[in-house]
């Protein structure tokens, strides 16, 4: 790999008689990770499955409880993938929130969020909590991409805006209790997983990341309550983006470290480069969950009856803390969870989209089967490595016999797919036949 000069003389110095082992790991292919979305499925259920094991030949990796490394090909199509059961990530990247403990109710911004792999990590976390996250991404694209991860997943605590700090800084005075800011960063630690990134690495671009690194933490400052807590993390390992930014939170932002800052480098764990930080504003803390956002948010209209019958009848009785929650949003009908985050603008997602009403008839949409389908009164279990699974994430209809053990249904026409449990997608039953809901552009194309 055709290392920068300047950079090897940098690290050079910083490694000292290690640098010749980190240089050698260049030659090494990037190590495939994937954390578990404990919120759906538990660690020992998980790993006591056989297919998994033989389709993923995973391992179990760091200290946190969700960490895998794995070793497969197009781990995009796998079911586990589709049912957002796993989301595939770097491991030193997971390790930045891996070990950090949620109390209940917390809620979180992070603030830079794209394409989501720390976003999902905490929202599985907080959410058997009680908690939410706002999860943020400036970058249009990468922002859609967040939204469409934060969809397969599954999760219903998570809302996605597209704001710049400062407008959250304006937005969010003293609001969360964690703040996550994963920096735009020179991105050293990803040159042998991305070489095209080591065309950009410049010493003037360290210079100009450490500056952007510093004016997102003066407003990320003013989103925290007092006490709150500040994850500050890199993929890179120039001293001015890493040691030198929590010089400047610890003296001139009044923040205190609460852990030694941790680094990671390709020769001494399985992953590419990271560094990361935990630090704590100054002043007392309590988390505050009060406050009930969308009720008093004017964007959001009751449903009438007929609108709840029409989804009812499509879908079956669902649950109150559902029902009550259900608003038109514009022209669609929108779930949004008790004390979800709504800021004033720029959200590109938040609740769940649950469907549109036509001519009286309810059209549920995908996110509302991910998120809610566990709810759902028509349900069909498959395994794994069923032909039903591969035949339906092609996007395929095919039969099944109303004696089937893993088929639930109470009667309603549309009813979701599940593997372990865990929401696959949609689909409608007509007879025996199991009509494809799952969008065109998610499907298997093999
Ligand atoms: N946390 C993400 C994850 O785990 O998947 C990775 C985030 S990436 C390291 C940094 C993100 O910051 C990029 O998506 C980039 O678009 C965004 N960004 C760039 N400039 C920014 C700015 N001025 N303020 C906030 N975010 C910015």
């Amino acid at each position: 790999m055709n290392l920068p000069e300047a950079f090897k003389k940098r690290m050079k110095q910083k490694l000292a008689d290690s640098y010749d082992e980190f240089e050698a790991s260049f030659e090494k292919p990037p190590v495939k990770g994937f954390h578990l979305n404990t919120s759906v499925i538990s660690r020992d259920r998980f790993e006591a499955d056989d297919f998994g094991k033989a389709s993923l030949s995973w391992e179990r990796v760091g200290e946190g409880e969700d960490a895998y490394i794995y070793n497969a090909e197009h781990i995009g199509s796998h079911p586990f993938h589709h049912a957002g059961i796993i989301y595939s990530q770097d491991p030193a990247a997971m390790s930045v929130v891996s070990g950090i403990e949620f109390r209940p109710g917390e809620r979180v911004l992070d603030l830079c969020a794209a394409p989501g792999g720390k976003s999902s990590q905490i929202a599985a976390r907080i959410s058997p909590l009680g908690g939410r996250l706002l999860s943020n991404e400036v970058n249009p694209s990468r922002n859609q991409i967040l939204v469409s991860n934060m969809e397969r997943m599954g999760y219903d605590c998570v809302s996605v805006s597209k704001l710049m700090p400062d407008e959250l800084a304006v937005q969010f005075p003293s609001y969360f209790d964690t703040v996550l800011v994963d920096a735009p960063c020179s991105g050293e630690g990803m040159f042998r997983k991305y070489p095209e990134s080591i065309d950009e690495w410049s010493i003037e671009n360290v210079t100009l990341c450490a500056k952007r690194q510093r004016e997102i933490l003066s407003s990320a400052v003013s989103c925290l309550k007092p006490g709150g807590r500040l994850i500050y993390s890199t993929c890179t390992y120039a001293d001015e983006e890493d040691e030198d930014i929590v010089d400047f939170l610890t003296e001139e932002l009044s923040f205190s470290l609460t852990a030694p800052s941790r680094r990671y480098y390709p020769h001494e764990f399985p992953g590419e480069g990271q560094f990361c930080a935990y630090l704590q504003k100054a002043g007392g803390h309590e988390t505050d969950t009060t406050g009930n956002h969308e009720l008093s948010d004017k964007r959001f209209k009751p449903v009438s009856k007929d609108v709840l019958k029409a989804v009812s009848k499509e879908l079956g009785i669902l649950p109150e803390k559902i029902t009550e929650h259900i608003y038109l949003f514009r022209d669609s009908i929108v779930y949004v969870p008790e004390g979800s985050i709504l800021p004033d603008k720029a959200v590109t997602s938040f609740g769940i989209k649950a469907g549109k009403c036509e001519k009286g008839r309810f059209i549920p949409e995908h996110a509302f089967f991910k998120a809610c389908g566990k709810y759902l009164g028509t349900r069909l279990e498959l395994a794994p490595d069923s032909p039903e699974i591969a035949a339906y994430l092609r996007g395929e209809e095919f039969r099944i016999s109303s004696d089937h053990e893993g088929l639930i249904t109470e009667g309603a026409p549309f009813g979701v797919i599940t593997v372990f449990g865990v929401a696959l997608g949609g689909f409608k039953l007509t007879g025996n036949r199991v009509k494809n809901h799952y969008p065109k552009g998610l499907r298997n194309t093999f």
